[in-house]
């Protein structure tokens, strides 16, 4: 039997390295993205995944996307809530509008995926794992809507893997640190990569494999009795507590 894998937010930076992750390791993914183009010519490089357009703000597209992941692959055993926007502005300077964008889809996506995938999970005792930040384990500058959305599914993971437990259903999170992806590098300025540096103790970014690798160990049987954890992927920047500007 073959497993399947859903990851949101899959064709490009973490979610494409992890949907590639696990192809490698003989699972199929349903490739799921709202950026249309992007997620067609990825998914025209691969061989395994089904790739379905949606939006995971959007409650009816929600739906859909699990229902044509059933049609087309038959199962669902890992969901990975991978989908996440960033903006970066000072706490007064954030409009309201740019902090509900956030919540949408970092917050609300998780929530809508989530509860929608359950049966399909319940059938295969399959894993979740949602895909968070350290700026939702530490509290820095610029990131009064990012960081506390990546706080919220921090705890929503615990929420879920509380009452998903009896369904055999794991809920865990990844949190990681800086990765050289699309979204980082639009809100990452000079200076905030000079400071992560700095504050992360193996001097480096990360790579969107490292954080695949994660994922993949979480929704792995090597798992089997782990569920509602946190783990950060980020060089020992929490550990080391230093902080950004
Ligand atoms: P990315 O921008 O490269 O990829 C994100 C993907 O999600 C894009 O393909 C985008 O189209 C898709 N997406 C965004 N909103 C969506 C929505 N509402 N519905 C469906 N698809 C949507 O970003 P990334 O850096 O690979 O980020 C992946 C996840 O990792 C995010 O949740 C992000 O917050 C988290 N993260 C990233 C970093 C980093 O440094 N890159 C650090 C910590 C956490």
């Amino acid at each position: 039997m073959t497993k399947v894998a859903l990851v949101t937010g899959g064709c490009r930076g973490i979610g494409l390295a992890t949907t590639e992750l696990f192809l490698e390791h003989g699972w199929r993914v349903v490739m799921v993205d709202r950026d249309g183009p992007e997620l067609r010519a990825a998914a025209g490089r691969l061989s395994g995944v089904l790739p379905v357009e949606a939006d995971v703000s959007i409650p009816d597209q929600v739906d859909r996307m699990i229902a044509e992941a059933k049609a087309g692959f038959g199962r669902i055993d890992a969901l990975v809530n991978n989908a996440g926007v960033a903006l970066f502005s000072r706490a007064g300077r954030t409009s309201f509008q740019d902090w509900r964008e956030v919540m949408e889809t970092n917050l609300d996506g998780v929530f809508l995926c989530t509860q929608a995938a359950t049966a399909a999970l319940a059938e295969t005792r399959g894993a979740i794992v949602n895909i968070a930040s350290i700026s939702g384990l530490r509290a820095s500058t610029l990131r009064v809507a990012y960081g506390t959305s990546k706080a919220a599914v921090i705890h929503m993971t615990k929420q879920f893997a509380v009452e998903l437990g009896e369904l055999g259903i794991r809920v865990n999170c990844v949190a990681p640190g800086p990765v050289r992806t699309k979204l980082a590098m639009a809100v990452h300025a000079p200076e905030i990569i000079a400071a992560y540096y700095d504050a992360i103790p193996l001097n480096r970014y990360g790579e969107a494999r490292e954080i695949a690798e994660a994922v993949h160990f979480l929704c792995s049987d090597k798992a089997s009795f782990v569920t509602g954890q946190t783990l950060a992927v980020d060089g020992g920047f929490d550990a080391a507590g230093v902080g950004l500007p």
